[in-house]
């Protein structure tokens, strides 16, 4: 049989492929029936900070925790993580501390030799980095689970598109050379609107509507979309109830003096209700 799939995102098409694509990260599952919750610090700052933080996401219920060494920021003079190897170090006391898997974001790719070597179990491709397609080709020879963060710029069929360059491991001549990487978990994060009172703008419908044109599983972002910790909880339930596989959010220990996004990071007793 031959269907002809018309759609620049193919391998990441429900034309494809019609059941939902779960992934597994440690213990949980992420896409189909299950819900994931991914949490944690921001980024790291220091160890006491990244500790603290780690122990609190654990105790709130978080199945996979932030532990990001490096950041990608907008502007230069913001905190943009600390220097590589002490970061990874310290991401990986927060793994032994607590048990859970970790997901960081790969800033660079020269950075990510260092980042399979230390046991990073789910690489973040944040929303700066979206359409980057050294970087998504880079990651297409691997297995390990991927988070692609929503480009605040971007449609639904660049996001999608940029799944594909993950997902299809095809080189320049149109051939499959590489068995590509099929573990790709979307994660919406809103986009630029003229509101400026939040942060960036949650279009709710994206949910529904990417579900039904994708199989792969599809988590938000309420902090980094409302960015005001006291909107976090609502808007957190209003992706779930749209049909969001889970959710990503920030968790501080203090957010009062968190170097970065300190405003949209929840503390342990907030995050334990939303989860
Ligand atoms: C993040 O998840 O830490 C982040 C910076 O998000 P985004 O790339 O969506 O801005
Ligand atoms: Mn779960």
């Amino acid at each position: 049989r031959v269907i002809r799939i018309t759609e620049k995102y193919k391998d990441a098409s429900s034309s494809f492929h019609q059941e939902d694509t779960v992934v597994r990260v440690g213990q949980a599952s992420v896409g189909g029936g299950n819900l994931a919750v991914f949490g944690g610090p921001f980024a790291i700052e220091n160890e006491q900070q990244a500790l603290d933080s780690a122990r609190m996401a654990k105790e709130a219920g978080v199945d996979v925790l932030r532990a990001f060494p490096d950041k990608s920021r907008t502007s230069p003079y913001d905190y943009r993580g600390m220097e590589l190897s002490r970061g990874l170090e310290i991401a990986n006391a927060m793994k032994a501390e607590t048990g859970l898997p970790i997901v960081s974001e790969l800033i660079d790719l020269r950075h990510l030799d260092a980042f399979l070597k230390a046991g990073i179990d789910v690489i973040q491709v944040g929303a700066r980095s979206a359409q980057y397609s050294p970087l998504l080709e880079e990651l297409s020879t691997l297995d390990v689970p991927v988070i692609l963060k929503h480009g605040f710029g971007n449609d639904m069929n660049e996001w999608l598109s940029a799944a594909a360059y993950i997902m299809s491991g095809i080189d320049r001549e149109g051939r499959s050379a590489r068995h590509g990487n099929r573990n790709v978990i979307l994660c919406y994060r809103g986009i630029k609107a003229f509101e400026t009172s939040t942060r960036f703008a949650a279009d709710i419908s994206m949910i529904p509507l990417v579900r039904s044109k994708s199989h792969l599983p599809l988590i938000a972002d309420p902090s980094h979309s409302s960015g005001d910790r006291k909107l976090v909880e609502r808007v957190a339930y209003g992706f779930v109830a749209a049909g969001a596989h889970g959710i990503e959010f920030d968790i501080h220990s203090n957010p009062a003096e968190a170097l970065c996004d300190g405003k949209q990071a929840v503390l342990g007793g907030e995050a334990q209700r939303i989860i």
